[in-house]
Order: structure tokens, then sequence, then C-alpha cells
């Protein structure tokens, strides 16, 4: 197996966690015209180039007269890191009606959402712009206080919220949810399957959400038991994925069944499951069945189980 990192993963970032509590260092950084800003709009990312050249747009503070104007109203903004000793800060321009005109863009440089061209970008520039959505994300859906309702405010270059209510004082932190993903495998088939609102003919592995109170493995034995019906053995873990849509960590794992038994769907859950081969997955295309696209770690598990099964077999 492979261990290159999965798309939205291995970002050459510091998170200097230790210098982002000090508000004195973070005003520093900030008026530091190297500096560099991480725009996001409305859920949005801004990167430059077209086709394939596509990349993270990532303006200076210098270049940035702007950001004066933001910072006295706007969000705080949210230190991401260091890159190569470079501060990095996300800033949300969602308050703005027209952040093409303030950030002067062109044609070739726009906001976007991730998803349609995460597979594209560098590796780096894919996690950097990942983890300012998801922090993003965060900071827009926990503006109040869950103990007691009282606005929070944000802390740590946006890595904590402080409820402001002194009696309460909760420390809020950024979460992220645990979802397992698992390819199950019998033999040389493996258990694919579909959910009604997925563009149709798209097949892909099993996957939810971990509940408190369960382990990783727990929750991947029983996915595949509520979705598919099929008992699972033998789990190995493959391999792990931010996945900023909005909040998820993506832990993927392998399994095996002992048989390939005829699959009992949940309908709440899936539309249909099936066992494919090799032979099968190469025929996809045309009974106008696809795979999840190429950024997706779903996709990896099974490229990977495919390679795999060729190697086996020489
Ligand atoms: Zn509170």
């Amino acid at each position: 197996m492979s261990m290159r990192p999965n798309v939205y993963a291995g970002g050459m970032i510091d998170r200097a966690a230790t210098q982002r509590r000090d508000g004195a260092w973070l005003a520093a950084r900030l008026s530091d015209p190297g500096s560099r800003l991480v725009p996001l709009w409305r859920s949005q990312n801004l990167v430059e180039g077209e086709g394939k050249a596509v990349q993270a747009l990532r303006p200076s503070v210098g270049e940035a007269p702007w950001l004066a104007r933001l910072l006295a109203d706007g969000p705080a903004p949210m230190f991401l890191g260091l890159v190569e000793g470079q501060a990095h800060f996300a800033i949300d321009l969602s308050a703005e009606e027209d952040p093409v005109a303030l950030l002067g863009l062109s044609q070739t440089r726009q906001f976007i959402d991730l998803r349609r061209v995460g597979a594209l970008l560098p590796q780096h520039d894919g996690a950097l712009l990942a983890y300012a959505r998801g922090l993003a994300h965060w900071h827009v859906t926990h503006r109040f206080c869950g103990r007691c309702g009282a606005p929070a405010v944000s802390r740590e270059g946006g890595h904590m919220r402080l409820c402001s209510q002194e009696s309460c004082a909760t420390e809020h932190f950024p979460r992220t949810d645990p979802a397992v993903i698992v390819l199950v495998t019998a033999g040389r088939l493996c258990l694919l399957g579909r959910q009604a609102r997925w563009p149709s003919g798209m097949y892909s592995t099993l996957a939810g959400f971990v509940e408190p109170g369960e382990s990783l493995e727990e929750a991947v034995a029983r996915e595949v038991m509520e979705e598919a019906g099929v008992p699972v053995v033998r789990l190995r873990y493959h391999s792990s994925q931010p996945w900023p849509f909005p909040g998820q960590l993506m832990l993927g794992f392998t399994a095996e069944a002992d048989q390939a038994i005829e699959p009992q769907v949940d309908s709440h859950e899936l539309e249909s499951a099936a066992w494919f081969s090799p032979e099968d997955l190469a025929g996809f295309k045309e009974q106008g069945r696809f795979l999840p696209d190429r950024q997706s770690i779903a996709r990896r598990l099974i490229e990977d189980w495919l390679t795999s099964c060729e190697v086996k077999e020489g």
C-alpha cells in the first residue's frame, strides 16, 4: 500500500500551537506585510488558474489594503500556521456583497467550491484550503455558547471560542466529526452500495458517523451490518482524510467478510448494495455506472484494493 497522503491531507504547515496563544505575537504576524491571507467567501475558497493548473491564491497582507477595514468590523482572522516561516491567516469575507470587486479578481481568479477543484490542486494547497474551510465553518456555526446561549468570542487565533458570559466562560474547541468508511471484501469481490440521493449510477464504499461510546472497530462493524446485513471480520485501518464538507474526518478501513452473502439493504440508508469483482468494476462505464471521484478516500480504498488483486494474481 502506498503511503501517499489523501487529498486534503499532507499540508506543509506548522500550526504553531504554542505561539498562537500569544496575542501580541499574532498581532505582529497580522501586521507583517509578508504574511499571507487565505480568503473564504460563503464556504468557497479563492483559487487562481484554469483547467488542471489551478492553485490556491494567497494574497499577502501588503497586497490587502482592505484588511484594516475588515479587522475593524469583520470576523476575527483565523491563524492557520506557518508555511516556510510565513504566517497564514484564513479570513472570512462572507459579509461582503462583492468580494470580486474587493479583491480585484479577474476571470482566472475566483471563489469556488473546493470539491470542484480538490483533485486538481497541489497537495499542500488542497490541505490548506480544506483546513481554512473547515475552521471557518466551525466559527460560523458556533457563534453562541452551547451551554448558556451567550455570544462566544474567537480566541487563540481562532482555535477556541470563549463564552462571553463571565459566570459560564466555557471554552469551546473546533470540532471535527469522525466518520468511518470501509471497503468490505470477500475474496475477489468487494461490497459497494448506493444511496438514493446520489447521482444515478454511482456506487461507493459504506460509511457512517461514529457514535458516542463506540470504538472505530465497532462503528465499522455496525455500519456494515445496518446498511447491508453483512458481518465483517479482519478489520484493518487504511488511512484518514480531512473532509471539510462541512466538518468530517474520514477514517478509512478495509474489512473482510467470510462469505459474499446477499446484502440485506436497509432502505433508510441505501437504495441497493451488491458484490463486484474487478472485472465488474472495469465494465462499470458501459453499464452507466461509476465510482466516486478521485479526491475521495472511497475511491482510494477501491483503487488500492484493485491494485492488490492485480499483485496477487501476478
Ligand atoms: Zn456560556
